[in-house]
């Protein structure tokens, strides 16, 4: 039937572009400079739309939007419940449209449609309604301080809220920072990628009916060094959060620290792990590995692109692997529902990911399999899912966080190895152990430094699971109740215990 063949991806269409501007305090506008940038589809390199380009004067308005939204407006002032039933309208109106959201996205991105509906919009949807939830469950504590005193917590909408969101999940990014943002009463200005700016517009769209009020959210496509900057450094910000690169993390906390000091929440790149013991489930294990590193072709900062595989199983695995990867389809996610894998975002990532390829092979890895550019008719950023054996711990390819599908295969002997080579990078996002032994599992769980660790699973996330990195892979947590923290002031209210002490 019709959703046997939507869950095929069969039914999903290109869809028509129809929000291309600007969304500042409630309206689609056109940037005050009226300039525009192309966005493109990484199945051709073709334009797909032209969309209005925000830049420092642009985000100048958003701001005072939010601002007033906040300082004046009705939304940090409502019920937590009335709130979060808007939330909830919202994340049904984002429901109704996930047919054409999801197509939008991967049209934008690269991706599956039917995978992008299921998993990047069941991630969205799934924050918006446990966020809807959260916003009447706000609340503080009392303290019993000393003698003459006992004193209280407040938490309060901190103000407005810097989003700075990146490419690859793009709707389920919004969403992760949008909803506990809104929960908290924030207004907020969101800055999607310059590769991926469709799904965001389309979202404040949807906020709009949903009856979310004007300038409480504000989307303001454009680039990173002008449009995200200016959000990164306005002094009327008062935090920022932040998913991207490590490098641009860096900017963002200088940005902050030159102007108001704001709060700043990064969630950067990984080199991830996946431990693999000799008592594993082979075929498990091999699937895990697969889908750690290949799926939304290896775009995910959370990608296990450090497979570690213990030594009396690492031939057959290797073996395993290579035969495994003879039935992974690259191709057109739109008219091939049977493809794995789709086109990398855009033509700079694409060159980004062979330049890593090549170094790889310069520093003597050998490929087990793939490693070569496959577009159609020397069209699109198509690129072969690559596996690297032979990897040492020094090679770059081992150390840098390639962001595509390369995965660098390595061998162990023993738990305590393992352990000391997983936690040997400056990154700390997340990591994977799998074995059917629970002390070896317990072990690895306890020593290993990230964010998130999963035992004979991989990539299982959801509304509830708190998530972000350690080390250079940022701080501060995505999903789950600490989410809301970035997006409150915690005041303490202090009282005299009779009415005049002295
Ligand atoms: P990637 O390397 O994965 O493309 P980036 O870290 O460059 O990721 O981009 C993530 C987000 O950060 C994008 O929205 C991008 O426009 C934005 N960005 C890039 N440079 C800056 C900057 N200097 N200040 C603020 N935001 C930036």
């Amino acid at each position: 039937g019709e959703e046997e063949k939507k869950k095929r991806g069969e039914l999903f269409e290109v869809p028509e572009i129809k929000f291309t501007k600007l969304f500042i305090n409630g309206s689609f506008v056109d940037a005050a400079s009226g300039r525009t940038f192309e966005t493109r589809d990484p199945r051709t390199g073709d334009v797909i739309a032209t969309v209005a380009e925000a830049d420092k004067v642009d985000v100048d308005s958003a701001v005072r939007a939010a601002r007033d939204a906040f300082d004046h407006g009705e939304w940090p002032r409502m019920s937590g419940s009335e709130r979060g039933r808007i939330i909830a309208r919202f994340a049904d109106l984002v429901e109704q449209h996930a047919d054409e959201l999801a197509a939008l996205e991967s049209l934008d991105a690269g991706k599956h449609p039917a995978i992008t509906k299921a998993v990047d919009f069941g991630n969205a949807l799934g924050s918006l309604r446990y966020f809807a939830g959260a916003a009447d469950k706000i609340h503080g504590e009392t303290l019993k301080m000393q003698a003459q005193f006992q004193g209280y917590t407040l938490r309060e909408p901190l103000g407005v809220a810097g989003i700075i969101i990146p490419w690859n999940f793009p709707s389920t990014m919004f969403a992760i920072k949008v909803a506990p943002a809104l929960a908290a009463g924030c207004a907020m200005v969101v800055k999607p990628a310059e590769q991926t700016p469709l799904s965001a517009l389309y979202f404040a769209h949807l906020a709009k009916q949903a009856g979310i009020p004007d300038g409480v959210i504000n989307v303001v496509p454009g680039f990173g060094s002008t449009a995200g900057a200016a959000l990164a450094s306005h002094m009327d910000v008062d935090m920022v959060t932040f998913t991207g690169s490590t490098e641009v993390g860096r900017l963002i906390m200088k940005a902050s620290a030159e102007s108001n000091l704001k709060p700043v929440y990064l969630e950067l790149g990984g080199k991830s792990p996946l431990i693999i013991f000799d008592d594993a489930d082979l075929d498990m294990a091999v699937e895990l590995a697969v889908s750690a590193n290949f799926v939304n072709k290896g775009e995910a900062c959370v990608a296990a692109s450090r497979v570690y595989v213990q030594e009396r199983i690492y031939s057959r695995f290797e073996e395993k692997l290579a035969e495994r990867m003879k039935s992974w389809v690259v191709g057109d996610p739109f008219s091939d529902p049977r493809a794995d894998q789709g086109p990398q975002v855009d033509k700079v990532q694409y060159e980004r990911v062979l330049s890593y390829i090549d170094h790889g092979k310069r520093e003597g890895a050998t490929l087990l399999t793939g490693g070569r550019p496959c577009g159609q008719k020397e069209k699109g950023y198509y690129i072969e899912p690559t596996v690297f054996t032979n990897v040492k711990e020094d090679m770059v390819i081992a150390k840098e966080e390639i962001f595509g599908p390369v995965m660098c295969l390595m061998k162990f002997k023993t738990v305590e190895e393992a352990i000391a080579r997983a936690n040997d990078t400056r990154h700390g996002l997340g990591a994977g152990v799998v074995t059917r032994d629970l002390d070896v599992a317990n072990r690895v769980v306890r020593a290993v430094r990230a964010g998130v660790v999963w035992v004979n699973c991989y990539f299982a996330l959801g509304s509830d699971c708190p998530f972000g990195g350690r080390k250079m892979s940022g701080f501060g947590k995505d999903e789950g109740m600490h989410a809301l923290d970035k997006y409150l002031a915690l005041k303490s209210v202090v009282t005299p215990l009779r009415a005049s002490p002295w």
